[in-house]
């Protein structure tokens, strides 16, 4: 089959051909149809310091995608072959407390398909039965292919009620931009997208009733009282991984305020603590989606008319992935789709 690896350590991914994976009892092989590409996916690729310490070369790398269930292990009751499936990029231990607990999304000791095992980036992927998501056919394959941010911006958005709240998410990647119809969906009052980056920003606005802010040069207290508002903002959802960007959420926050923080922040980035506990704050770190209400709350959330496509920006053939890559680091693009159906 053909692949897309990680060889050796050092910048650079390779279009392999490699063995199809043999199921275990308790595993499921999948034929890729879609997948996406992210941010992980090009911190592997360009070999940082985040992948020279996480990745072991050779991996097949890719975690976002969808495809059809062609073989399964005898043990595997979930789903059946023909199946339309994603899913679940954390594989989780099982054993410790929170697992036992039912609590999977809080498990200690999770493996990343993709960046702890093979991933998704080939013609077939095997995985646990136990990760894999039945989906709903009537969602388009390219949609489907993108649940695995979908989930996280879902489960950093659905962590607060959004009903009547004015709601600033702070980065308008693809995450953040599918935050914003989330909580327009979710009948938020006022949503403030911001970002530095121009074509950004644009993908945001075509998404309908969303206020951008390039805030290179606007502020939020100038967007509050265009906006009416008086008090700052009642959630904040951080979705750039940028302190400044942290740092100027906390300061335009209304008392009370509530935050999902699922930017990655480089280091130990600093904030105003004084502002946290004055203005009375809660932070809450957001890793991942919750295992299954998530995928339930995402999929129900787009049969109810939760439109994302305008984050999707290009769909390539899963042999011109250099030039996904590319366009994914220059940031000129939403999300990437790599069609592994065609020629495959
Ligand atoms: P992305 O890098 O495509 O988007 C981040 C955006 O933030 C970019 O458009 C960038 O221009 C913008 N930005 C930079 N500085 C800014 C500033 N000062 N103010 C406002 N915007 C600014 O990333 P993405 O794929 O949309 O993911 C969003 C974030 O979430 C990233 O930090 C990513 O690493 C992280 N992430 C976390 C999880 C998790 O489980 N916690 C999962 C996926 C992604
Ligand atoms: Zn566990």
């Amino acid at each position: 089959m053909r692949a897309l690896a990680k060889l050796a350590p050092a910048p650079g991914l390779e279009m392999i051909e490699a063995p199809v994976p043999e199921p275990g009892p308790t595993d499921v092989l999948i034929r890729v149809k879609r997948t996406s590409i992210c941010g992980t996916d090009v911190h592997i690729h360009q070999w940082d310091s985040w992948a020279q310490q996480t990745i072991k070369p050779p991996m097949i790398i890719g975690h976002e995608f969808v495809g059809e269930v062609v073989a399964k292990g005898d043990q595997v009751v979930e789903v059946d072959v023909g199946d339309l499936v994603d899913g679940e990029g954390h594989i989780t231990c099982g054993q410790c407390r929170n697992c036992h607990a039912g609590r999977r999304h809080l498990c200690n000791d999770t493996k990343g398909v993709g960046v702890n095992r093979d991933g998704a980036f080939a013609d077939y992927l095997c995985i646990p039965a136990t990760n894999v998501v039945k989906v709903d056919p009537d969602i388009p394959l390219d949609v489907l292919s993108c649940f695995d941010p979908l989930g996280n911006a879902t489960h950093a958005a659905l962590q607060w009620d959004l009903v009547g709240e004015d709601v600033l998410i702070t980065g308008a990647g693809p995450i953040g931009c599918m935050a914003a119809a989330i909580a327009r969906k979710s009948a938020a009052r006022h949503v403030v997208i911001t970002d530095v980056n121009p074509d950004r920003l644009a993908i945001a606005d075509s998404m309908g009733a969303i206020t951008t802010v390039d805030v290179r040069n606007a502020s939020l207290a100038d967007v509050q009282k265009s906006l009416g508002m008086k008090e700052g903002f009642d959630i904040g959802l951080e979705m750039s991984g940028n302190p400044v960007a942290l740092r100027d959420m906390i300061a335009n926050m209304a008392h009370g305020g509530r935050i999902s923080l699922l930017g990655i922040m480089p280091g130990e980035a600093a904030i105003d603590w004084n502002k946290v506990v004055f203005n009375m704050l809660t932070l809450r770190g957001i890793y991942g989606r919750e295992i299954y209400e998530t995928w339930y709350k995402m999929t129900a959330l787009i049969q109810a008319g939760l439109d994302i496509s305008p984050v999707i920006s290009h769909r390539l053939n899963c042999t011109d992935f250099a030039y996904g890559f590319e366009l994914m680091a220059s940031g000129k693009s939403g999300k990437i789709i790599l069609d592994w159906e065609e020629g495959g």
